[in-house]
């Protein structure tokens, strides 16, 4: 399961170079990262490297627990939540 990046994102940059298969990108508002291409870092480094490069903690590996979240939150009533193709809820920026 992928990384994600929150709303703390200050669109320094820093994360984008340190990705080692090109995932995180800028988009409208903050920077982004394409859940089709994030490894995790797995193979490459122990820490995530988007994580350890970030300044304010805005990479996370909760994308999973967001979903099952978003998932809880439908089933006691709230309004669903639409994902994107890119695996992004709708709403948030555009990749790219
Ligand atoms: S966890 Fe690793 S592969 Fe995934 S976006 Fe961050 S730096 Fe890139
Ligand atoms: S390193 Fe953090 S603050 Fe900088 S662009 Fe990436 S997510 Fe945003």
């Amino acid at each position: 399961m992928a990384h994600m990046i929150t709303s703390q994102c200050v669109n320094c940059g820093a994360c984008e170079m340190e990705c080692p298969v090109r995932a995180i990108s800028a988009a409208a508002n903050q920077y982004v990262i394409d859940p089709r291409v994030c490894v995790d870092c797995e193979g490459y480094f122990d820490i995530a490297r988007c994580k350890w490069a970030c300044p304010v903690e805005a990479c996370v590996p909760e994308r999973a627990a967001y979903i099952e979240h978003s998932a809880s939150l439908q089933n006691r009533g709230t309004r669903p939540v639409v994902f994107r193709a890119d695996g992004n809820p709708a709403g948030t920026p555009l990749a790219g």
